[in-house]
């Protein structure tokens, strides 16, 4: 951990960070990068802010995989039910 004072950083120490999202990993969860100093932040499993630490990258990581593949066996369903739900289990 470096914890280095750049003049961004002080910038957002006085005026607050400028957040934007930067990955959308589920409609409800997103990962978020400020524009000035880079820091990340994302949303937990409670809701809450937090810092995008390499912990919940992964946690995230593993969550986009399982919404995405959620969302797939959802279209296959409403396609054709029984084969897809088998070759999916
Ligand atoms: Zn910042």
């Amino acid at each position: 951990m470096s914890t280095i004072a750049t003049p961004m950083k002080l910038y957002c120490s006085l005026f607050g960070h400028k957040y934007e999202i930067s990955k959308k990993v589920t409609s409800h969860v997103k990962e978020y990068t400020c524009t000035c100093c880079k820091r990340q932040l994302t949303i937990n499993g409670n809701g809450n802010l937090v810092e995008l630490t390499p912990k919940f990258k992964e946690i995230n990581a593993v969550l986009g995989e399982i919404y995405s593949r959620r969302r797939l066996k959802l279209n296959k369903k409403t396609f054709e039910g029984e084969l897809y739900l088998g070759n999916a289990v």
